[in-house]
Formats: C-alpha cells, structure tokens, sequence
C-alpha cells in the first residue's frame, strides 16, 4: 500500500474562515435581511488596472495570430518583465539585483510554498506568532522544527531574535499581515545581522511593499548591508494591481547566497523551478509589464491610496469606539485590541451582533493574537464609511 506524507495530519483544518462563515450564516439565518459588511476579507475588491487590462487584451490578442504567439517562455519569466521588476522595483531605489536573480511566478503564495523544495526538512525553522498561516502549514507539511517568535503589543509586535534556539531559517513578514506593522530600517537590520552571524536564511515576505507610506521603513531588505549574503525575498502583483486572480508574483533570489559547501541557492532554485514550473502566463505577464508605464503606476498608487484612506477611516472609527489600534499605516491590515480583558472570539460576536461587521478573529493568526481582530481595508469606500459609523456607536452601547 503505497504511504502518504504523514506530516499532512499535523495541519490544523482551515478552521479559523470556516468557523468564521459558519457563525455569520447562523447569525443571518436568525436575522434575515441584515446588511453584513464584510471586513475580514483579505482580497481586493478594485478591479485590475485599466493599464493592465488594455494589455491583457492586446497581449490575448496577439496570442491569436500565428506571427505573434507566444508558447513556453523562459521558466524564469519574460525578460521585458524582469528588465522592469530590476529597473523600478530595485534600481530606482539604489538596490542592486541583477536579472539573473529575478524569478517571476504565478504568486507569491506558491513561492513561499515550493521555497521549501530546496531547503532541508532538517533546518530549524522561525516563524512570528501571529503569522500568515502558509509559513506554517507549509513547514509543518515538510515535517520541520519550527520555534515561534512572539510578537506583543509590549514589543510593538516586533520579533525578537531568540538565543536560546538558533533557526536556520526565518520568515519575515513586513509590512505584516496580520499586524499590519512594518519594520524600521534598525528593526530590520538587527534580524539582517542575526541572520548572517548564525549563518541563517530570512525569507522575507515583501506582499505589502507598495503600501509603505512612512519614510525609515526599508522597501526591500535589499536595502540593508549583507542582506544579499542572507535572504530571500518575494513579492506580489496581487495586492497592488487587482492580481489576486490573474495571478503573478516573483521571487529574488541573490546570487551572493551560497552555502558553506559552495551551493548556490540561485542555481538551486532556478533548477527547481525549470523542473516543476513552465512559467507565469505570457499574457499575464505583459499586463504585468504595463504597470510599469506611467499610467500604470498612477493607477496603480490611486488603488493603494484608496485602500488607505479606507484604512485611515476605519482606524479613525475604532479609535472613537475608545478601541486601541495597531497597524494600518504602511499597510491595508489593521489590528485592533478586544475591548478590556475580551477574548477575540468574544469581540467578534460583538461586532457581528452590534454592528453586523466581519472581521477575522485575531487567535485564528495564532496564540499571541488571542485577544485582536484583524480587519482589512479592501472593501469599497461606501462600506468602509458605513463600517466605521456602525463601530462608533459601539461607544454608546
Ligand atoms: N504573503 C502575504 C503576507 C499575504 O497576505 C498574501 C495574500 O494574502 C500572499 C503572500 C499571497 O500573495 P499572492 O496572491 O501573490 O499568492
């Protein structure tokens, strides 16, 4: 009989979206025609760039036509993308990266996931608590040690290098999901440092990059000395253009990272995705392209000021229901204390049955968010405003 990777039984079930789902339809079976506005949800709501769409179409178009079809690319992406990903998204910010060490994919969910292809299930592994549960699952998956780094309102929610065991590697998360904090230059320098005394990998999830508003947060971790000796970093097409169902993403993979047996994680990884990826969508990818244009980056900065200023409104809503607020700054998550002593579960029945608001309850992100709710910003700006109005009153109840 053949065996199946026993590990899988150690994954928790999705417990968390289906026990939230479970108790809103009970709540809007025994109180039909209630407006629930939905702030838990962690996909975008604005629809894809106009720039990207007029590529997608002509790029689709092209597709149609046997002088201008594109089949297989590059397994690493189309270099018209990656020449603008290493120009724009680094250059431009004085941060050296070569094409070469640019991989573009179809998410940055599937890079965090397969990152895990070339690196032994015997490393130790870090992970923050509250966390994007991939980093998790996914190690779990592979049957790896993981130590949880505690990230508290007392520390800001900032991790702490842990002394006692030493990971081998380290996910980062900034700006974070949940939390919604982001990493000073320092902050994140102290983990660039720790890393590469111990001779350690940061995979570090750069999803909300292009939420960054405050000056001093780094934009890459590129942009801290010896980061190219010690991480990896991924980024994502999703969050920022309406990509969450086009799907595109990619990963930085220096060429500087090499083990102490001479190993290139940047050969590895390029043989692991010309193995088992036969690359991102070429129509995909030329949309992509075009937010790279000046139009597209305009569009692209009124959809990340829009869920900003939806972020902003929310934040101001919570903070007039006397609610302690954290994040929401350099990112669409916003994280939010329980009223005195409430437990996050608690506060998530409250806002369902006082205001008829989702959000997600903050123990589902892990132990240390027990007692937070993570509300998003990418619904549109009529519920935001509506949301926030409903959250106030709470003050009177
Ligand atoms: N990383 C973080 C922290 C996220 O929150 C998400 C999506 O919610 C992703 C990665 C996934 O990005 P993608 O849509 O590119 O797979």
């Amino acid at each position: 009989m053949y065996k199946v990777n026993s590990n899988f039984q150690n994954v928790s079930g999705s417990y968390l979206f289906s026990a939230v789902a479970h108790r809103v339809s009970q709540f809007c079976e025994a109180n039909p025609g209630v407006d629930i506005l939905r702030l838990g949800i962690g996909d975008v709501t604005r629809p894809v760039c106009q720039a990207a769409v007029n590529e997608l179409v002509r790029a689709s178009a092209e597709q149609g036509i046997a002088e201008s079809f594109v089949g297989y690319g590059p397994e690493q992406g189309h270099h018209f993308l990656i020449d603008l990903i290493v120009e724009h998204d680094y250059r431009a910010r004085g941060i050296d990266v070569s094409p070469d060490e640019v991989f573009v994919s179809d998410g940055a969910k599937s890079d965090l996931g397969n990152i895990g292809d070339i690196l032994s299930t015997d490393n130790i592994v870090a992970i923050t608590d509250p966390v994007y549960p991939v980093y998790l699952d996914t190690n779990i998956m592979a049957g790896r040690r993981i130590v949880t780094l505690p990230c508290r309102a007392s520390g800001d929610f900032v991790p702490v290098p842990p002394d006692d065991v030493i990971p081998d590697i380290i996910y980062l998360c900034y700006p974070n999901n949940p939390t919604g904090m982001s990493l000073t230059r320092e902050q994140l320098a102290v983990w660039v440092d720790y890393a590469r005394s111990h001779g350690s990998l940061i995979l570090f999830d750069s999803a909300y990059e292009a939420y960054i508003q405050r000056a001093g947060v780094p934009h890459s971790i590129y942009e801290l000395e010896g980061a190219r000796e010690c991480a990896i970093e991924f980024r994502s097409y999703s969050k920022t253009a309406g990509f969450t169902g086009l799907r595109l993403g990619y990963t930085v993979v220096p060429r500087d990272l090499v083990t102490s047996d001479g190993i290139r994680l940047n050969d590895m990884w390029r043989r692991r995705q010309s193995t088992k990826f036969n690359g991102a969508s070429y129509v995909v990818q030329r949309a992509a392209a075009a937010l790279y244009t000046p139009e597209g980056r305009q569009q692209v900065k009124s959809n990340i000021g829009y869920y900003m200023t939806n972020a902003r409104l929310l934040i101001q809503g919570l903070a007039d229901a006397s609610l302690t607020v954290y994040g929401g700054i350099d990112s669409p998550y916003v994280w939010v204390k329980a009223p005195a002593g409430m437990d996050s579960w608690s506060f998530f029945d409250i806002l369902l049955e006082k205001c008829h608001i989702v959000a997600t309850p903050g123990v589902g992100f892990g132990e240390c968010g027990e007692g937070f709710m993570r509300f998003t910003s990418f619904n549109s700006r009529a519920n935001t405003i509506e949301a926030a109005r409903r959250i106030r009153l709470l003050n009177r109840l």
